[in-house]
Parts: structure tokens; C-alpha cells; sequence
């Protein structure tokens, strides 16, 4: 079936309205994903009909918010096609996601003279814990290279990779240039030398199908509201055999098995690792948005944002003032690009004039914009009701920018 955008849009009342007189242009889905009616629905419902607190209640209220939020973690596993929903742990988002894999998982494992391995593409959100780890533990943290095109240099990942190195933790998608990593390709070579892998999907859950066992990935992360689901809600697999062997995150309320004033026990994984009031809602919404994503097809999603990509490129391409930053061969959803003479926080305003909605910085991937030498970029990102009519009015806002410009 083929996928029409136009119809898509309906979905979404944020289309509705207008930016400066102008229909909105949403570039800007890799920062944050706009919401589907569907989602929005299951969130006022839950509150409007079956709100309670989870797992505490043994009244019916209580019992089917806890079905609820369990149905939501069930969806999740089938998202990510992990083998069991115990290795599903909700969290606020990617972020907080790594920083629980870096301050359970990563502080019992690393220590002083071990060595953790990122690239030169990570999010700070996942640089930033992972160097905080290494201080803390006198260990190094290596960075493997990208080319000048932003494609990950798979030989210098491999010959990183050494008997101090306790774990590797790698995006699959580059949120500021668009890079998609072979991370495949990153589980094997890790795995031959007996180190695990997490894997930042904040990118790559909302655009194409993932499956975490196919991967053999140990640690996946995501963001709900980068997958069309509300804010304050994401996911984190952890392969079961290491969920057991992890020491507990937050601790408090919700995540123990027997407390005295001496001494606590903890309950078994997902809960040890869910410590006080979750964002009950926020799963549920999170599950519609699953819900919603898997009616349209990830898959057909794939197809579309690559020809959106492919055509995007084209048209940005023919700009002569226009300079793609990253142009590795695998790119998924992301154009990130500067303007000669213009920086790009004008570049931002002056699409925003013109109704299009761009992300202008350094996309929390400073040391990324260190090596391509530039101080940010202006980055126009795709979701599933972007078609090219989007991808032409960013064209004739830049052309306008060009013009006022030069
Ligand atoms: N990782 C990547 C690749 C991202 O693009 C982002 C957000 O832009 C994050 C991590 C952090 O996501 P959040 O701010 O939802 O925690």
C-alpha cells in the first residue's frame, strides 16, 4: 500500500493551525515527534476513566491502571522484539536511559585502568555519562573516529577495542548529520572480544523497524516523544542474563521486596529498576503511539523518509550557498547543512518566517561540530507527515535567505 503523508497529517491537530498566516512545515521530528490524535485520546482517557495509582491498589481502579501500564510495556517488547517484558524498564527518556545503564550496569563493571568506547557521533546524552563514569573510576574513554563524510571508521572502532574495554556504547542513528551506524556490525566485533553493547535508538525507533535479539544489542534506548508518544516517558532493554546481575538505580518506594530498618531486598527486574510513581500515562501513551506507528508500518515509514531524504538532499543540493555537513552513503532522517555567510540561529529565524520549523545549534553534539569545524548547523529532520511539498518550501525559504544574504 502506498503511504500518503497528506492523510497522515490528519491525524495530528498541530496541523490545524498556522505559523505566521502560513500552513506549518515541521522539520524538526528528531528534536521532537508531534502527537497523533490517538495518543492524545489515550492519555485523556486514561485520566478521564481508569486513573489510579499501579500496583499498590487491590481495588478494580488500581487493577486496571496496572493492566494498563503493563499492556504498554508488553507493547513495548514487541516494538523492540525483545524476548521477555522484564527486560523492558521505563524511564523518562534516552537519557535518563543511559544514565542508568552508565551508574548501575557501568559503575560495577568499570574500573580504574578499564577503558568504555563511544564514536565521534554520540549525543552528549551519550558521551556526557560515560565520560562522568571514567573520571569517576580512573578509566579512559575512547572515541572512535568518523570520516569526513560522518561515517564511522569500523577499522579504528575494531582496533579500540582491547582487553580493558568493559563496555561500547554507540548511536545508531546521529541525531545532528544523520549517519546510520551498522550496529551489527558494532554487537559483533564487540561481542567477539566478550563486550556488550548499548545502543542509542533514540534516532532509529521512530524510523524504521528494530529488533533488539536480530541487533544482539544488551542495552537499547529510547525517547517516547521522539516516537510520536508523550514526554517524560522512554524505554530501555536490557538483555536479560545482565538485568539480573544489576545492582538497582533509584532506590525508594516501588522497587523492593522487604524493607527493615537494617536492611532492604529488592524486587525482581522490571520494578527494582522503576523505584517510586512512575509515568503512568505516559506509558499508556507511549503504547498508542506504538499502536499507531505499527498500524501505518515501519517499514513504509523507512521507504518514505528515504525517498524524503533522497529528494531533500536533491533539492538542497542544487543551493550553491547550501553546504551538506555529513554525507555518509547510510543516512536516515536527519539533513544537517549551514549556509555560506549566514549563521545558522539567522538561518533558523529566517525559515521560521516563512512558516518552516528548523532546529538551528549544535544539536548536543559539540565535539561533532568541533571536527567538522563548524560552530552549528542548521538541521532540517523528517517525520511521517513530511512529503516534498515540505521539502520545497525549505528550498524556497533558503533560496529567500540566500537572497537576503548576499
Ligand atoms: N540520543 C540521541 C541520538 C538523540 O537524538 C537524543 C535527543 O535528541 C537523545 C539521545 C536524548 O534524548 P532525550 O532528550 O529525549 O533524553
Amino acid at each position: 500500500m502506498s503511504f500518503d503523508p497528506a492523510l497522515v497529517r490528519k491525524d495530528f491537530p498541530i496541523f490545524q493551525t498556522t505559523m505566521r498566516g502560513k500552513p506549518l512545515t515541521y522539520l524538526d521530528t528528531a528534536a521532537s515527534a508531534q502527537k497523533p490524535q490517538a495518543v492524545i485520546d489515550a492519555i485523556s482517557r486514561f485520566y478521564a476513566n481508569d486513573y489510579a495509582n499501579i500496583h499498590r491498589g487491590v481495588y478494580e481502579l488500581s487493577a486496571t491502571a496496572t493492566r494498563l501500564h503493563e499492556q504498554a510495556r508488553e507493547k513495548v517488547r514487541a516494538f523492540l522484539g525483545a524476548a521477555e517484558s522484564r527486560e523492558i524498564i521505563f524511564v523518562r527518556n534516552a537519557t535518563e536511559a543511559i544514565n542508568l545503564v552508565a551508574w548501575t550496569y557501568g559503575r560495577s563493571q568499570v574500573n580504574e585502568g578499564d577503558e568504555v568506547v563511544v564514536t565521534a557521533l554520540e549525543h552528549h546524552a551519550n558521551l556526557v555519562p560515560w565520560q562522568m563514569l571514567c573520571k569517576e573510576k580512573n578509566a579512559t574513554l575512547r572515541i572512535a573516529p568518523v570520516d569526513a563524510s560522518g561515517t564511522l571508521d569500523l577499522e579504528a572502532f575494531a582496533g579500540l577495542l582491547g582487553d580493558r574495554t568493559r563496555i561500547v556504547a554507540c548511536t545508531h542513528v546521529s541525531n545532528a548529520i544523520g549517519t546510520h551506524v551498522p550496529v551489527e556490525e558494532i554487537t559483533r566485533l564487540a561481542h567477539a572480544k566478550g563486550i556488550p553493547v548499548l545502543i542509542d535508538g533514540a534516532q532509529a525507533a521512530p524510523r524504521f523497524v528494530v529488533d533488539v535479539q536480530a541487533i544482539d544489542a544488551d542495552f537499547y534506548a529510547f525517547s517516547g516523544h521522539k516516537l510520536y508518544g508523550p514526554t517524560g516517558i522512554g524505554a530501555v532493554y536490557v538483555r536479560g542474563e545482565i538485568l539480573d546481575e544489576m545492582p538497582p538505580y533509584q532506590t525508594g518506594g516501588g522497587m523492593i521486596e522487604r524493607v527493615t530498618f537494617e536492611e532492604t531486598t529488592f524486587a525482581p527486574p522490571p520494578e527494582r529498576f522503576e523505584a517510586g510513581t512512575p509515568d503512568i500515562a505516559g506509558a499508556i501513551g507511549l503504547g498508542a503511539a506504538i499502536d499507531y506507528l505499527e498500524a501505518i508500518g515501519l517499514d513504509r515509514i523507512e521507504r518514505h523518509e528515504a525517498e524524503l531524504l533522497a529528494y531533500g538532499t536533491e533539492c538542497l543540493e542544487a543551493i550553491p550557498e547550501v553546504r551538506i555537513i555529513g554525507t555518509a552513503a547510510r543516512k536516515t532522517g536527519v539533513l544537517s547543512f549551514v549556509v555560506d555567510g549566514v549563521h545558522p540561529h539567522d538561518v533558523g529565524t529566517i525559515l521560521d518566517g516563512e512558516g518552516v520549523a528548523v532546529r538551528a545549534g549544535h544539536h548536543c553534539a559539540q565535539p561533532l561540530m568541533n571536527l567538522f569545524q563548524v560552530p552549528a548547523t542548521a538541521r532540517a529532520s523528517l517525520g511521517i507527515y513530511n512529503d516534498r511539498e515540505d521539502i520545497d518550501r525549505l528550498a524556497a525559504a533558503l533560496h529567500k535567505c540566500v537572497e537576503l544574504f548576499h
